[in-house]
């Protein structure tokens, strides 16, 4: 699931610190499940900018709206009537969920509750892994699934580089080498001649947005205007 922070208190404070009327918008999914931005942490947040402002003289009336995912256009659909008795959002998505919104709402300053930190796996209440950078081109089938994009220090698809210390990866001992862990598991699965396998770079077209379309499915006419 894509994981996600909240922001510091003094960085979110800081961003609204003008607007009187702001909208919080929650999401259900992922960053809810990560304890980063559901109902209850749009609710803290809340509570904490209430009293603050308060305490700044400077009062703010701020509302609360958890849907079930703000990447979607029909969950936000139900935002349509609320918005516009505020001045600004504040989104607890993930920055894939607060583009659509600032998208949907194109007048409306939408400002991050959180900071998204990548694809991760739930590793215990609290505790995320990263696992994934969703690079477009996965190796995982020669790399005897340990991501090399996420997992070296470098992102390097070809390794190890020189700098692969018994198992550790030079930037720091405490860190495993992705690609020793790599060779390893090849080795223990009898696919070592995979680690020859040379892979290209991600091409520089590649870096622009990327779009997905299902086999079957058509890409949609843009609507007017839009
Ligand atoms: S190679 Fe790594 S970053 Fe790329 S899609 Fe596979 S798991 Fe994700
Ligand atoms: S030592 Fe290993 S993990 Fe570290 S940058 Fe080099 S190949 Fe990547």
């Amino acid at each position: 699931m894509i994981v996600a922070k909240r922001k510091p208190f003094e960085e979110i404070k800081e961003m609204i610190k003008d607007y009187k009327k702001v909208l919080n918008v929650g999401c259900g999914t992922c960053v809810a499940v990560c304890l980063a931005g559901g109902e209850k942490e749009v609710a803290v947040l809340n509570a904490e900018i209430d009293m603050a402002r308060k305490l700044d003289n400077n009062p703010i009336e701020i509302g609360a709206k958890t849907v079930e995912r703000q990447c979607d256009h029909e969950y936000l659909e139900e935002l349509d009537n609320i918005v516009g008795g505020y001045d600004a959002i504040l989104s607890m998505a993930c920055g894939v969920g607060i583009q659509f919104l600032a998208e949907r709402f194109p007048d409306k300053p939408v400002f991050p509750g959180v900071d998204t930190c990548g694809m991760s796996a739930n590793q215990a209440v609290g505790w995320y892994e990263e696992r994934c950078r969703s690079c477009g081109k996965c190796v995982l089938g020669m790399t005897a699934a340990i991501c090399p994009v996420t997992m070296c220090a470098k992102g390097l698809y070809n390794g190890p580089c020189g700098g692969t210390n018994r198992g550790s990866c030079e930037i720091d001992t405490e860190q495993p080498c992705a690609w020793f862990r790599i060779y390893e598991r090849l080795e223990r699965q009898g696919r070592l001649d995979n680690i020859k396998i040379y892979t290209a770079p991600v091409e520089w077209n590649d870096q622009v947005p990327r779009t997905l379309i299902q086999p079957g499915y058509k890409k949609p006419e843009k609507a007017e205007g839009s």
